[in-house]
C-alpha cells in the first residue's frame, strides 16, 4: 500500500508537451511526469531508457535507478476519461472530479471506491447507484443521504443496514419497508409531514438527526461480517467467496488468501491489493487486473499482463522481468528488448544472484517507494508518524497539499435555500483541519437539487470520516450475544454494538 496513492493531487507540468497538468506527484519528486496524452502516444519510447543488468551490483538498486528515469504518466488514468482531470486510479468516466479508485462513472464528486455510478457525491465504496450522498457500502440505490450498508433502497436518509426500503428516514435494519420514521410505520401522509420537518436543508438539523441516527445504532444489533454467498471463507465484506481466507472488500473470488479490493473476478491469488477483473495466479502485488495472469511483485500491471515479475506500471506486457512503464512489448529486462532464449537465461541468472542476495521472494524495498508514505493508502491503514518512518528510511513529503488561512467566507447560511449563488467564488474553511477549500458549481446545484446543506468540512476531512465509519480489516473471535455461539467478526471484544451470529442475526431482521 505505500506504493499506491489515492489521496493527493499537486500541480506539475508534462515533461514532453509543457502545458500544465494535474499530478500524482509534489513537487520536488524527481520523476518526470507525461500528460496522458503524450504518455499514451509514440511520441516516447520506453525502451530507450533501458540498460544491461550488472550482475555485481543488487538488481533492487538497478531497477530503482530505472524506475526513477523513465517518465510516468501524471495520474494513473486511462485515456476513456472525459472532463475529470482532477482524478486518480480513475478510468472510463466522464465529469468526475476528485474520485479515486473509481471507474464507470457519470457526474461524480469527491468519491473513493465509486463503480458504475451516476450523480454521486462524497460517497465511499458506491456502486450502481446514482443521486446519493454521504453513503458509504452502497449498492444499486437511488436518491440516499447519510446511509450506509444499503442495497436496493431509494429516496431515503439516514439509514443503515436497509434492503429494498424507499422513503423512509432514521432507519436501521429494515427489509422491503416503505415510509417508515424511527424505525416505525407511518401512513403516506403521517411521512410527507415528517419529511417535510427533516429535509429543510438545515445544517442543525441535520446535525441533530446524525446525533439520533448515532444513538439508534447503539440498540442495533449489528451481523459479525458483511458477507453474502460465501463458502470456506473468513474475511469481511465478502461477496460470492469460495476458499477465500482473510480477504477484505473482495466480491467473486475463489481459492486465495490475504487480498483486499479485488472485484469481479480472482482466482488462486494471495496478497494482492487492488483491483481484479479476472486475474489467476497472482502474488504479492498490488493494483493489478484486467484478465491478467502469472504476476509476482508488480506494481500496476494489466491489460492482458502476463508471466510479469518485478514490474511496474506496465499495460498488455508479458514475459518480461524489471521492467516499468511499457506498453505491448515481450522478453524484456530492465526496459531492454532481449530474444526469446536470451531474456529466458538472463532471467534464471538474476533470480539466482537475488536469491542469493535475499531479495528473490521480497517486495521492492519500502526504501524506494515512489511516493511519501504519508501520502500512500498505507497512512490511512497503518498510519506512522514522521519519526516513524524516517527511523526506517521511508520516504516522507512534508509539503501536502493544503491552504490556510486565506479564507473569504466565516459564516456559512444554515439553510441550502439562503445560500447565495456566490459561495462558489468563496473560500472556506475546514471546521476541523483549518484547511481552505471551495464549493464547486455542481455541488451548490446538487445540494440544492436534494435538500442538504453546505458541508463545513473539507473534502479530506469528509473522505476520512467516512473512511472511518467502516469496520478495520481485522477480525476477532467474539461470542454472540443471542446464542453465546463463538464467531468471528470485525467488531472487536471491546466495543459497545451488540452483535450476532449470522443465524440469529437473520432470524431478527427478516
Ligand atoms: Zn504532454
Ligand atoms: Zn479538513
Ligand atoms: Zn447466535
Amino acid at each position: 500500500m505505500a506504493w499506491y496513492t489515492e489521496r493527493y493531487l499537486y500541480s506539475g507540468q508534462c515533461g514532453l508537451c509543457r502545458k500544465n497538468v494535474v499530478s500524482q506527484f509534489a513537487t520536488g519528486n524527481p520523476r518526470t511526469q507525461y500528460c496522458l496524452d503524450c504518455w499514451w502516444s509514440d511520441k516516447w519510447d520506453p525502451l530507450s531508457y533501458g540498460r544491461a543488468y550488472d550482475p555485481n551490483r543488487l538488481f533492487f538498486d538497478q531497477f530503482h535507478e530505472l524506475e526513477l528515469a523513465v517518465p510516468y504518466a501524471c495520474t494513473t488514468n486511462d485515456t476513456v476519461l472525459l472532463n475529470s482531470d482532477y482524478t486518480h486510479q480513475t478510468g472510463h468516466s466522464k465529469n468526475c472530479y476528485l474520485v479515486f479508485h473509481t471507474s464507470l462513472c457519470e457526474d461524480c464528486y469527491y468519491g473513493y471506491g465509486v463503480k458504475k455510478s451516476r450523480n454521486c457525491m462524497d460517497v465511499h465504496y458506491c456502486h450502481e447507484s446514482e443521486l446519493c450522498y454521504e453513503c458509504v457500502d452502497v449498492l444499486g440505490c437511488y436518491g440516499l443521504t447519510w446511509c450506509q450498508d444499503c442495497q436496493n433502497c431509494s429516496e431515503s436518509r439516514f439509514l443503515r443496514d436497509c434492503i429494498g426500503c424507499s422513503e423512509c428516514i432514521l432507519c436501521i435494519g429494515l427489509r422491503n419497508k416503505k415510509h417508515c420514521f424511527l424505525n416505525e410505520q407511518l401512513t403516506p401522509e403521517e411521512y410527507r409531514q415528517r419529511c417535510a420537518e427533516a429535509q429543510t436543508g438545515s445544517y442543525s438539523m441535520s446535525q441533530a438527526m446524525m446525533a439520533k441516527y448515532r444513538e439508534l445504532q447503539l440498540r442495533h444489533h449489528w451481523k459479525c461480517l458483511q458477507t453474502e454467498m460465501t463458502e470456506d471463507s473468513t474475511g469481511n465484506y465478502l461477496y460470492r467467496a469460495r476458499d477465500a481466507q482473510h480477504c477484505f472488500d473482495c466480491s467473486d473470488i475463489e481459492h486465495s488468501r490475504y487480498c483486499s479490493q479485488l472485484q469481479l473476478g480472482t482466482r488462486f491469488c494471495h496478497d494482492i491489493f487492488q483491483f481484479g477483473i479476472e486475474i489467476e495466479l497472482c502474488y504479492d502485488s498490488l493494483s493489478i487486473g484486467y484478465n491478467s495472469y502469472d504476476l509476482a511483485f508488480c506494481v500496476t500491471c494489466m491489460e492482458s499482463a502476463a508471466r510479469l515479475r518485478y514490474c511496474m506500471y506496465c499495460f498488455g506486457v508479458s514475459d518480461c522481468f524489471g521492467c516499468v512503464q511499457l506498453r505491448h512489448r515481450k522478453f524484456c529486462i530492465l526496459n531492454k528488448q532481449y530474444t526469446e532464449n536470451e531474456y529466458h537465461s538472463l532471467r534464471t541468472q538474476i533470480i539466482a544472484k537475488m536469491t542469493a542476495d535475499k531479495e528473490y521472494g521480497e517486495f521492492f524495498p519500502m526504501q524506494h517507494c515512489a511516493s511519501g508514505y504519508n501520502e500512500s493508502t498505507a497512512q490511512w491503514w497503518y498510519p506512522k508518524t514522521k519519526d516513524d518512518a524516517m527511523a526506517n528510511g521511508w520516504p516522507w513529503e512534508d509539503n501536502l497539499p493544503r491552504t490556510e488561512g486565506k479564507e473569504t467566507l466565516d459564516n456559512l447560511h444554515d439553510r441550502i435555500d439562503e445560500v447565495p449563488d456566490d459561495v462558489t467564488g468563496k473560500v472556506l474553511r475546514c471546521e476541523k483541519c483549518a484547511r481552505n477549500f471551495k464549493i464547486i458549481a455542481q455541488e451548490l446545484a446538487f445540494y440544492r437539487l436534494r435538500s442538504i446543506p453546505v458541508p463545513r468540512r473539507c473534502f479530506d476531512c469528509r473522505r476520512m470520516d467516512r473512511f472511518h465509519l467502516r469496520n478495520p480489516r481485522k477480525l476477532w473471535g467474539r461470542a454472540c450475544a443471542k446464542c453465546g455461539k463463538s464467531m468471528e467478526t470485525s467488531y472487536s471484544p471491546e466495543r459497545p454494538e451488540t452483535v450476532y451470529c449470522e443465524e440469529c442475526y437473520l432470524k431478527e431482521v427478516y
